[in-house]
């Protein structure tokens, strides 16, 4: 594909605002740009009207069938296809698609986790479309992004939370910036996800249950060589990755999506993708499809592409950088800071609201990103700590501190800083002291958030960060409004803001014990080191209160959905445990055992022939392999015995618990002997690809 062909390729295959400007009416155009803008109730003629030219476009696009695409509580998106034909009087077919089946879908959903909100028996859930996301056409298919309710009217799914979400924060963002004096339709969360990944050959891939069942692997001695060299970092790019990249880019780009920078990561056969930012329910949609077209695009390649955050032990995982900020609808970015005193005020205002947002609810943060997968990086040197802490960088910490202390800033100014008076000290976007380390950064005009995990789904985190945030800006706009010395009202407000919350604020090292140590000793921040330890902080009743007030969820939606994390979490570690038996039944004892069996023939038939060989090596490694047989015989009962006691668990949390504290210890326990037995034995007797093979084969 030549390059001049991007700009027409580009959003080939999305009903975008080119298209509708061009095929619908103006008056049809702009009620649903009301809509979409000012959460408008779009009005059903107006839904007639865009079903029939969104048809007309599928069908000349040549799509045949439609489908309400939904994110249910599974993590993936969801969708069921109906063709578009309806039988003609002649007993031919026409192409139908009417404004209700546009707006509205029955999926019989029973199969989806509802966490106990809907019994099996109602099993109808609806799906509702969401005019603020584009529909697109994937394999013929006309997919209309749509949220998932249950007749109740509960959230079933992740989009629906993360719409409300966005509707608090605009509403409490809108109160403060009148209070500047701007007037704007809305406040928008902007989002631009970091997706990491692995991309391994296919055929080993299929030879490795593991991967297979878990998209990790769960055994693997370690390759003499691993990361050590950085040499993979931003380092070339092998052929075979490139014609990958080249292929997804172009997928991408027809559906509408942003891909910008690609390149090797840290780990041997990791990569990277980041589009450019977009509204966060559009990126939230965009990175869903992102993961789906990666898998599907290495599978045209004899690539997999795994997404699991931890596919590889003693190799780095793969996360996603949640890249955030708020802007209004003419442009502003909240998180820059002005020119003027009064722009600079306002930047520190919603600044502080951040701030504040993040320690107050530094827990929802980290249960945000909290699954069986995630829990293998965070705090493991890799990836940012399990505490959730906010890096400013030096300078403008410094700022915050002039304020705090009202002594003059260390610029060149020299003078007490007066909010609204004084102009903020210039300071440089940190691009020298980047801190990977640091799980909430400050990047200049916007915060990364980085201790997602590479298969999370970006909505879970912008829910809470927008819900937390919306809850600050609340507080603020009430004593604002009303203020009669606004500015100087304001400027205690910072001062307060900096005092009360400079404990979440860290520059340092978060991956250095010291800092544990001080973070959860002398700050009393919170350490939540595992998903059984964060979820069910989600029904603290600061929690609920917040989210409630904000309605963000109901209180029913949030028991459901922390019983169907909990569950989530135990069934993917319970899967990866019955894996392993079977590998060590199965594959590793009876492969150490043939291997046994030509090491003794080997010895007694070398012993027939000479009485003056000694058989040092085969000997010793016999009775080493002999033991470790035992270890291994005796850790895989005792992991069948914890997968027994753990299935008799019929309350999710104790369940949950148990897992954390019984079963992985002996998964990995178990792991420990089979490994060390691949390394004394022969390559040729083992039964799957080695670490070697897996990570270092891609050319
Ligand atoms: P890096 O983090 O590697 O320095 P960038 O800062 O250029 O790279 O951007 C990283 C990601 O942050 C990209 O996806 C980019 O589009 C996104 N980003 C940039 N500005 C914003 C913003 N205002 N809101 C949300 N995301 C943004
Ligand atoms: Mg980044």
């Amino acid at each position: 594909m030549g390059k001049q062909n991007v700009p027409d390729l580009f959003g080939s295959n999305v009903f975008d605002d080119r298209v509708m400007r061009a095929r619908l009416s103006a008056e049809v155009y702009d009620s649903l740009r009301k809509t979409i803008d000012e959460d408008v109730k779009l009005n059903e003629d107006v839904a007639e009207a865009v079903a029939t030219e969104m048809r007309n476009w599928a069908v000349e696009k040549g799509a045949t069938h439609f489908t309400h695409w939904f994110q249910p509580l599974t993590g993936v998106t969801a969708e069921k296809h109906d063709s578009f034909i309806a039988p003609s009087p002649d007993g031919g077919v026409i192409m139908e698609f009417s404004g209700k089946e546009l707006i509205k879908g029955e999926p019989d959903a029973s199969s989806f986790p509802s966490g106990g909100l809907r019994a099996t028996f109602e099993a109808r859930g609806y799906t509702a479309w969401d005019p603020t996301s584009y529909a697109f056409i994937k394999d013929h298919t006309l997919c209309i992004p749509t949220a998932f309710c249950s007749y109740s009217g509960d959230a079933l799914d992740k989009k629906t939370p993360l719409l409300r979400s966005m509707q608090a924060l605009s509403k409490q963002a809108k109160r403060i910036l009148k209070l500047f004096g701007v007037d704007v339709k809305n406040v928008r969360t902007s989002v631009g996800p970091e997706q990491e990944y692995f991309l391994i050959d296919e055929k080993m891939f299929n030879e490795r249950p593991d991967l297979v069942y878990t998209g990790r692997t769960l055994f693997g001695a370690m390759p003499p060589k691993g990361q050590e060299l950085d040499d993979h970092y931003f380092g070339v790019i092998k052929p075979r990755v490139i014609a990958f990249m080249e292929d997804l880019n172009e997928e991408l780009w027809k559906l509408g999506i942003l891909a910008k920078t690609e390149h090797n990561e840290v780990a041997p056969a990791q990569h990277e993708l980041a589009p450019i930012f977009s509204t966060t329910n559009v990126a939230t949609d965009n990175n869903q499809l992102t993961m789906e077209i990666m898998q599907k695009v290495a599978r045209k390649h004899g690539l997999v592409c795994l997404l699991h955050e931890k596919p590889f032990a003693g190799v780095n995982g793969s996360g996603k950088h949640n890249n955030w900020s708020m802007a209004t609808d003419t442009g502003v970015n909240l998180l820059s800071p002005g020119a003027t005193p009064h722009e600079n005020a306002q930047f520190l205002l919603f600044l502080c609201a951040v701030i504040k947002a993040v320690d107050e609810y530094q827990d929802l943060l980290r249960l945000s990103v909290a699954t069986a997968g995630n829990d293998h990086r965070l705090g493991a040197n890799e990836a940012p700590p399990a505490i959730i802490s906010v890096f400013l960088g030096d300078e403008l910490s410094g700022i915050l501190d002039a304020i705090k202390n009202d002594a003059p800033y260390q610029g060149k100014e020299r003078e007490v800083l007066k909010l609204g008076v004084h102009s903020l000290p210039r300071f440089s976007r940190d691009t020298t002291d980047r801190n990977r380390t640091s799980p909430f950064a400050f990047t200049g005009n916007k915060f990364e958030f980085r201790s997602l995990g590479s298969s999370n789904s970006i909505a879970c985190c912008n829910i809470m960060l927008n819900a937390a945030v919306a809850e600050s800006l609340k507080q603020f706009a009430d004593k604002l409004e009303g203020a009669k010395d606004f500015e100087g009202e304001l400027h205690k407000l910072i001062k307060e803001t900096i005092t009360a919350h400079e404990r979440i604020l860290f520059n340092g090292n978060g991956y250095s014990d010291e800092w544990v140590k001080e973070a959860t000793e002398k700050r009393g921040l919170s350490n939540l080191k595992t998903t059984p330890d964060a979820m069910p902080h989600l029904l603290d009743k600061k929690n609920v209160e917040m989210l409630t007030s904000h309605k963000v969820f109901t209180e029913t939606e949030l028991t459901s959905r922390c019983e169907i994390m909990l569950e989530n979490y135990c069934k993917t570690v319970n899967i990866e445990g019955h894996t392993m038996v079977d590998m060590v039944r199965k594959n590793y004892l009876p492969a150490i055992e043939s291997y046994l069996h030509r090491l003794a023939q080997t010895t007694s038939l070398m012993k027939s022939v000479s009485s003056n060989v000694k058989c040092n090596y085969e000997i010793s490694t016999m009775e080493r392999l002999s033991e470790l047989t035992d270890y291994i015989l005796e850790r895989v009962k005792d992991l069948e015995k914890a997968l027994e006691d753990i299935a008799g668990i019929e309350d999710v949390r104790k369940k949950s618990e148990a897992i954390r504290d019984d079963l992985i210890p002996k998964m990995e326990h178990l792991r420990k002997h089979v490994d060390e037995a691949e390394m004394l034995s022969s390559e040729d007797c083992w039964p799957f690809p080695s670490y070697g093979k897996l990570l270092f084969s891609v050319y």
